[in-house]
């Protein structure tokens, strides 16, 4: 059944003011002042000067849950596809974290399709922060080539104690991989990088930037609030033609030890000339927190998936025109990171991905994925059990 959204504030995500979007199948159809049409056949939503958003796009989570670090007793739950629902988030992309070996990606795999069978489009890293990486076909470039919702590689670790560190030569081999997988399967292709506390930071890729071919876009850092170090390089980095992703999730004691919490760490690298149409924010949802008491390790929590929109509702009540720019962060600038053409906006043709947020209440309460409503007024929606195959 075709929707039409009525009376809406459009975000696009560049602020369309009033309009209305007409939906069909999984498309969106038309974005107009005004859509002149009615009929028993159309369904008709209100949004009632609510702001409507892109789905968010969260480019990296832990559906299959993470840590383990301080042991089986740390490790993370999974995540289930009305916690994403719930959090805006319309297109997860997942990923192993530090374990890749009780974690794998045959598990992963199948959470991902899991949650594309409750209407999500869920995306998904193979590979692993050790190199050489955990694959599913046996070669990262086979799994971007023969598993659709395998669009690059990633979190692989470097500058990080916990990582394999990585040799130069093993770490342009598997770019180059990554590379020719993503020509040849035209998806385009992403090096997801975890970038740890290590003095070196973006130091390995730009030393393999400077003696190959390959392009930097291809290069996708994250946790680059980390430290103000590392943010600076992160900013050289997107004056380039990269992009460098912000993690959401923190705790006080991260911010005790250097990390830059998203919004300000934003602020600070657009100040110092950054392309803001190259920053992008994740959650690291299902990813382990650290807390200590009295300085000693008192338990991990997990970062929560929905992150992305807690920091935007705290934005919208605070700053407005803040909120506005860190949309396109959690939208655009990641499809285009990602390589995704039909997510990320609102105009016609591309992915009915749609949220309905009550910015006075800073309140979610509508999630359309794919021209399927997943939730509406505030209710998750139960879906026909024979659409429920994960097929895409
Ligand atoms: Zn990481």
């Amino acid at each position: 059944m075709p929707t039409l959204i009525k009376n809406a504030r459009i975000f696009a995500p560049q602020d369309l003011g009033r309009g209305e979007v007409l939906v069909a199948g999984n498309r969106i159809a038309l974005v107009a002042e005004s859509v002149d049409l009615s009929g028993p056949e159309l369904r008709v939503i209100d949004a009632d000067g609510r702001w409507l958003l892109p789905g968010l796009i969260d480019p990296l989570t832990h559906p299959c849950g993470g840590g383990g670090e301080g042991g089986f007793g740390n490790r993370t739950a999974e995540i289930d596809a009305n916690a994403f629902i719930r959090a805006g988030v319309t297109t997860p992309v997942g990923a192993l974290g530090t374990d890749s070996i009780t974690r794998t990606l045959d598990s992963l795999y199948g959470q991902v399709m899991t949650l594309r069978a409750h209407g999500l489009s869920a995306l998904m890293f193979s590979g692993s922060y050790r190199v050489p990486p955990a694959t599913l076909t046996g070669d990262v470039a086979r799994d971007m080539m023969l598993i659709q919702p395998v669009i690059g590689i990633g979190e692989v670790a470097i500058a990080d104690h916990r990582s394999s560190h990585p040799s130069f030569e093993e770490f342009r081999r598997l770019s180059s991989d990554v590379h020719l997988g993503g020509t040849l399967s035209g998806k385009g292709g992403t090096l997801l990088i975890h970038v740890g506390d290590g003095e070196d930071g973006l130091g390995l890729i730009e030393e393999i930037l400077s003696a190959s071919l390959l392009p930097r876009r291809l290069f996708y850092p994250t946790h680059v609030n980390r430290q103000t170090a590392l943010l600076k390089q992160a900013v050289k980095h997107t004056r380039r033609g990269g992009f460098a992703d912000i993690t959401v999730s923190t705790t006080p004691e991260l911010i005790d030890e250097g990390e830059v919490p998203a919004p300000d760490a934003y602020r600070q690298a657009v100040e110092a000339g950054a392309d803001s149409k190259r920053l992008t924010l994740s959650s690291d949802a299902g990813g382990s927190l650290p807390h200590y008491r009295n300085g000693r390790l008192a338990g991990l929590t997990s970062a929560p998936a929905d992150s992305l929109l807690s920091l935007l509702r705290t934005c919208l009540l605070q700053d407005r025109e803040f909120a506005q720019e860190l949309i396109a962060a959690m939208t655009l600038n990641t499809a285009r990171a990602l390589k995704l053409p039909h997510k990320g906006r609102i105009a016609a043709g591309a992915d009915a991905d749609l949220l309905l947020l009550d910015a006075g209440r800073g309140r979610l309460d509508t999630v359309m994925s794919r021209g399927r409503l997943l939730m509406h007024n505030g209710q998750i929606q139960t879906m026909n059990h024979s659409d429920n195959t994960g097929a895409y």
